[in-house]
């Protein structure tokens, strides 16, 4: 039997032979974070930290300063990250903490005051190269020099370097992975971290699964994994270096574990597992047309959250009744300029008539945080704490233009179906207040147009997802259409955990009282106000909360596509009075544990 390890930790595991085309290759074991479920096997393809087109252009003298701040920006932020990843190498034990360490530590002494970082400020200050080509030239030009020493551990170094350079391209250009492109069909994707945005580079009809070193259960990245349904685990230490592009992988989804060159043994058990999940979801597959309807007869909706386009058929397929949560921000990643109005207007009209009438609540723009768009990176700037920062509405009551745009858009895709507009990180009356306003006059304008939209207006509602929010939820009700409860943020601001940092992914518990308390609050408020709520946070994707989130009030639930029919079939086998009669006795708990436990023991009885 293979050893299990402890958390992040690679251990050789197996006596079988090994099945990789090394044939010798041993099996390892690393586990991290499972936040995509499905099983993924194929063959392993790191992409590397590197950028494929290096700007290179002249600057003009005023601007050296700003270009020199762009650059010591670029090297404080691959510092935290090399910092980053020398902490989750700990985790590793012996020779092969060390190794990491060692390694980390050399890139990390080349990001201070040495000769890498003298020559690129030298070039920028004297030649005025833009910072981008002063890396690459000055990277080249060190490279180099050591590759012609006769030495051969200082000539080796020069890799070093160039992994650095990269590093530096990377956070300079911030240019997604370009490499995915030409991925093999089949290929599972290992790197050191991907960004929502890359994430959503992945085509899942040939990309089968990914794996990383950094990122939290509950971030945008993993939430992005299981919108595309491909399996996927983030926070494994020492993935990088312990695997190699062309050994064969195991992506278990569920359990959290990779395993590079598996045995053959565990390479069947794995194909049987795969071929069991097949069959479970060709049975779940019947409830695509039966209504989430509790044994004692209580109805819920069922809504998916989109984040592209392209998800708009795995919605239909698997029965959803509406979208409640579109996460627009998508359509503003991986391009360098804004999506104009009419563009936006075309993206919504589709997946409006996709829809069928079925509803579709359009979220308004909420990048900073995790989520960026490099086309408002000058106007996020860089903070301390993106997520405490100007983010989502706040960013459109700032930037008055985009929001306008944006709402002008929503309301002409009103013309064509069922639309709602949800504001998101709402921490105030005002801002709803302010939003309306904007919305109103935006409507006057296109009506002067002779635009076609919806009359009325469509309903706005806001998210609930700042625990301010939560407590105000009685105020907010009286200037809301409808509540979203965004559980992944409330809670991260709640237990202040930030959701996509490994290091702190144990604590992140939205089962905490704390966190349940508001989401009472909340729900009260709106069933006192006669407003519609749903939760569109994470916890309305996983069968478990599903008893919990129904026995405090909630109506609709709004989940990734991939996890409607797992949801559906719990709720049809719960009972919706024995469910409040459970929210009722966990609301009195204290203890996280005991409240897993009395929820595990409600689900227990359900399946
Ligand atoms: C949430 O915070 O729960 C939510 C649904 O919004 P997002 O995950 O996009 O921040
Ligand atoms: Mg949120």
């Amino acid at each position: 039997m293979p050893r299990r390890t402890t958390k992040g930790s690679p251990v050789a595991a197996g006596t079988g032979k090994a099945t990789s085309e090394k044939g010798a290759a041993r099996e390892i074991l690393l586990e991290g974070l499972g936040v995509s479920a499905g099983i993924a096997i194929g063959e392993a393809h790191v992409v590397e930290i590197g950028v494929v087109n290096v700007p290179d252009y002249e600057i003009a003298a005023e601007s050296v300063d700003a270009e020199l701040e762009r650059f010591r920006d670029a090297l404080a932020k691959s510092e935290r990250q090399l910092r980053k990843l020398k902490k989750k190498s700990a985790e590793l034990h012996g020779a092969a903490a060390e190794e990491l360490e060692f390694l980390l530590d050399a890139h990390l002494q080349m990001l201070s005051g040495s000769r890498v970082v003298r020559g690129v400020e030298k070039r920028i200050l004297e030649t005025q190269q833009n910072a981008e080509a002063a890396v690459q030239a000055e990277i080249n030009a060190v490279a180099h020099d050591f590759e012609h020493l006769n030495d051969p551990y200082l000539s080796a170094r020069a890799k070093d370097v160039r992994e650095v350079g990269d590093r530096l391209l990377r956070n300079l250009t911030k240019t997604p992975f370009e490499a995915f492109k030409h991925l093999p069909e089949g290929a599972v994707v290992i790197a050191e971290e991907l960004t929502p945005a890359d994430t959503a580079l992945l085509d899942p009809k040939r990309i089968h699964g990914f794996a990383t070193e950094l990122g939290g259960a509950e971030s945008h990245t993993a939430i992005m994994a299981r919108s595309l349904a491909l399996p996927a685990v983030l926070g494994l230490a020492g993935l990088t270096s312990a695997i190699r592009t062309g050994d064969i992988v195991i992506i278990d989804g569920a359990g959290g574990r990779v395993f590079i060159n598996p045995t053959a043994a565990r390479l069947e058990e794995f194909h049987r597992r795969q071929l069991e999940l097949e069959k479970t979801e060709r049975i779940l597959s019947r409830l695509k047309k039966l209504p989430a309807i509790t044994r004692d007869g209580q109805r819920i909706g069922m809504l998916v959250n989109l984040e592209l386009p392209r998800e708009l058929d795995m919605a239909l397929a698997a029965g959803a009744e509406g979208i409640g949560l579109l996460r627009s921000e998508f359509l503003f990643m991986n391009r360098v300029d804004l999506p104009s109005e009419d563009e936006q207007a075309e993206a919504y009209r589709t997946l409006v008539e996709g829809m069928e009438g079925k509803p579709v609540t359009i979220r308004t723009l909420d990048v900073g945080g995790d989520k960026l768009a490099p086309s408002l990176r000058d106007r996020l700037g860089e903070t301390a704490n993106p997520a405490l920062g100007l983010r989502a509405i706040r960013l459109g009551l700032q930037e008055r233009p985009l929001l306008e745009t944006q709402l002008a858009a929503i309301l002409r895709a009103s013309a064509f179906g069922p639309v709602r507009i949800l504001l998101p990180m709402i921490s105030s009356l005002s801002e709803v207040k302010q939003v309306r306003e904007i919305l109103l006059q935006v409507a006057k304008r296109l009506k002067r147009r002779g635009v076609k939209m919806a009359d009325p207006l469509p309903p706005m509602g806001v998210m609930i997802e700042v625990p301010g929010a939560a407590l105000a939820a009685d105020a907010l009700a009286q200037v809301s259409d409808f509540f979203a409860v965004g559980s992944n943020d409330l809670t991260q601001y709640t237990l202040a955990i930030d959701r996509g940092e490994e290091q702190v992914a144990h604590l992140y518990n939205p089962l905490h009282p704390a966190v349940l308390r508001l989401i009472q609050f909340a729900t009260e408020a709106a069933l006192r106000a006669r407003i519609p709520i749903s939760v569109c946070g994470e916890i309305a994707g996983d069968p478990k909360f599903a008893p919990l989130l129904l026995g405090l009030g909630i109506q609709d639930l709004s989940m990734a596509p991939v996890n409607l029919p797992r949801v559906k079939q719990r709720i049809r086998n719960i009972d919706y009075l024995a469910a409040t009669r459970c929210a009722r006795l966990i609301m009195d708990q204290w203890d996280t544990g005991r409240i897993a436990m009395l929820l595990d023991d409600f689900n227990a009885l359900a399946v």
